[in-house]
């Protein structure tokens, strides 16, 4: 077969059977816990090669799907290993018809790091269920890991030509950034800065990276690039999301002050340096609506991500456009999951 055609035989994604390598407790509410598959060697998103044991690839804000077993320890079959693979609307439909209690668990998380050469996958988990005393199976699954453990992983193929997606970090001509997320955004922030810090143009970006976590045990080793400065905020008794919300008004509030001394000095740049309180296009979102949307901040300066409780990151998102008066191709915002509601 002609190697072109063999390349392109290669889906965007695929499903990989790991097994758990190490399990690390990080600090009192992140595990990290380690996969391995020989098959790991291709992960990763498209055309990234493999570099050093010692960097990894750069994982960005990298998503997968984890499948976790059923009580007692069992997989339904949905062919996930079948060659060639099913996408990703067949094996989800097939997942969906299954008789409730043959479904397992699925949820969504982040790639913390990937190391081919090693054949290794690192995930943090937040262990949310010690603070709220609800026990989501994949925070449960995580702190009773063990070496040996199954997880199926459905994630990117680098060697595919098709993106894979999953990568919602997307900063275009902007150089200056803003990330705000809570601890299940801490992951993907921490991989993004490093990502950046590793990336030919580190030099160039500048600003601040905002990461509420339940405590000051829980705040965590990043390498960020040396112009992006991070803000731990250990949240201990105040509400969730109250932290990040005081500092990303302070942000916009020091952002209105560069702003008019920008529009004073440069007032025919005007455009490209953003836009007056109010002007941004602000739409409310319906309660049916996915807390998501990914932004195209092509000729903008700034580029704000933000991640985390859906209804904490509704209100920052709203307070960017609305009151700071972003437009809404700047900011990145994602639901990580929802007060009340079990995830998939
Ligand atoms: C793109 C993406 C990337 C993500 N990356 C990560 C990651 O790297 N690490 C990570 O830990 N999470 C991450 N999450 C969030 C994770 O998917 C959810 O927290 C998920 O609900 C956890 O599943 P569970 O089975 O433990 O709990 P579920 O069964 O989904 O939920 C049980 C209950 O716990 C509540 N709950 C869920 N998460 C939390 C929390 N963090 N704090 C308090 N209550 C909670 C729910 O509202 C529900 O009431 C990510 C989500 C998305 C969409």
């Amino acid at each position: 077969m002609p190697a072109a055609a063999s390349q392109a035989a290669v889906p965007a994604t695929r499903a990989y059977r790991t097994q758990v390598a190490r399990v690390v407790r990080l600090s009192p509410h992140f595990m990290r816990v380690t996969v391995t598959d020989e098959a790991l060697a291709d992960f990763g998103p498209q055309g990234v090669e493999a570099t050093t044991r010692r960097t990894g690839l750069p994982a960005w804000d990298q998503r997968i799907k984890i499948f976790l077993p059923r009580e007692g320890g069992t997989f339904p079959d949905l062919g996930l290993f079948a060659d060639p693979p099913p996408s990703l609307m067949e094996w989800y439909t097939a997942w969906r018809q299954l008789p409730g209690a043959e479904q397992n668990p699925i949820r969504t998380y982040t790639v913390r790091a990937i190391r081919p050469l090693d054949r290794e996958v690192d995930i943090d988990f937040v262990l949310h269920e010690e603070r709220t005393g609800s026990m989501g199976p994949a925070a449960s699954w995580a702190a009773s890991a063990r070496p040996g453990d199954e997880l199926v992983v459905i994630g990117p193929d680098r060697r595919s030509e098709e993106p894979g997606g999953g990568i919602e970090w997307n900063p275009g001509t902007a150089r200056e950034v803003m990330l705000a997320g809570d601890e299940t955004a801490a992951p993907a922030i921490c991989s993004i800065l490093e990502s950046l810090a590793v990336s030919d143009e580190a030099g160039v970006f500048f600003g601040e990276a905002y990461l509420e976590v339940p405590t000051s045990g829980d705040v965590l080793e990043v390498k960020p690039p040396a112009g992006v400065v991070v803000r731990w905020l250990p949240r201990e008794d105040s509400p969730m999301g109250e932290l990040l919300s005081a500092a990303v008004r302070d942000w916009g509030r020091r952002r209105q002050i560069i702003f008019e001394a920008r529009r004073a000095a440069w007032a025919p740049g005007l455009a490209r340096v953003g836009a007056p309180a109010g002007s941004g296009e602000h739409r409310e979102l319906s309660p049916e609506e996915p807390v998501w949307e990914v932004a195209d901040p092509e000729g903008f300066r700034e580029y704000a991500w933000l991640a985390g409780e859906a209804g904490v990151i509704t209100r920052l998102r709203r307070h960017l456009v609305k009151e700071i008066g972003l437009s809404r191709k700047q900011v990145s915002f994602m639901g990580y999951w929802k007060t009340g509601r079990a995830g998939a």
